[in-house]
């Protein structure tokens, strides 16, 4: 085998894309796939180009992920300064379950969650069902609606969890999530799990 490039390797260059992403025997001479076959240099050049396009994927699916955070964020930070209820802090548990954009600072959503242990029942219950992909949407459209609803038999074992979820009485608390100027790191306590963080939170039980 040879490893550097001959004329034949520049003629088979043009093959490296359809090389990797086509049906190779279709779209490529007879002639070229075999001195693929048998080229060092075509083959670590095919390689790298693999290793780009690998690079490139990942990369834009990390772009994916970020935007899919950034729409989270401003769902629940358009609730800053607004009283959080539990019936709000419901609508957002099926997106809260999902660890594959996982939020990592306060929101007022999340504060709510975190002062209220009825949702924070709740919120562990769901990720703990380990619900399939269909039973997470269909709850998350359940959780929207207004009323009693009647959990669907598609859930099994988990229809009498789920139901009690749907059914359970708001808990009385309501958080308000604001930004504060005026802290400065200096001056929070370090006791607070959210120092540093430039809000406060009011929490009221009716
Ligand atoms: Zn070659
Ligand atoms: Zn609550």
């Amino acid at each position: 085998m040879k490893s550097y490039s001959s004329p034949t390797c520049h003629c088979a260059a043009l093959y490296f894309y359809d090389f990797l992403y086509h049906d190779a025997e279709s779209n490529i001479p007879k002639n070229i796939l075999s001195h693929i076959s048998q080229c060092s240099y075509c083959k670590f050049q095919i390689n790298r180009l693999r290793n780009i396009i690998f690079d490139r994927n990942d990369l834009s699916a990390k772009k994916t992920q970020l935007l899919v955070l950034i729409k989270k964020l401003k769902l629940h930070f358009s609730y800053v300064n607004a009283p959080v209820t539990c019936g709000i802090a419901k609508l957002f548990f099926i997106s809260l379950s999902d660890s594959i954009c996982p939020i990592r600072i306060p929101t007022p959503i999340t504060v709510h969650i975190e002062s209220c242990q009825p949702c924070n029942d709740d919120l562990k219950t769901i990720v703990e069902l380990n619900l399939t992909e269909q039973q997470l949407g269909q709850l998350e459209n359940l959780l929207k609606q207004s009323g009693p609803q009647e959990v669907p038999a598609s859930f099994n074992l988990n229809r009498k969890e789920v139901q009690r979820i749907l059914d359970r009485p708001q808990s009385g608390v309501i958080t308000r999530y604001n930004f504060d100027d005026n802290i400065s790191i200096q001056e929070q306590s370090f006791d607070n799990i959210y120092s540093g963080w430039p809000m406060t939170v009011q929490i009221n039980k009716i």
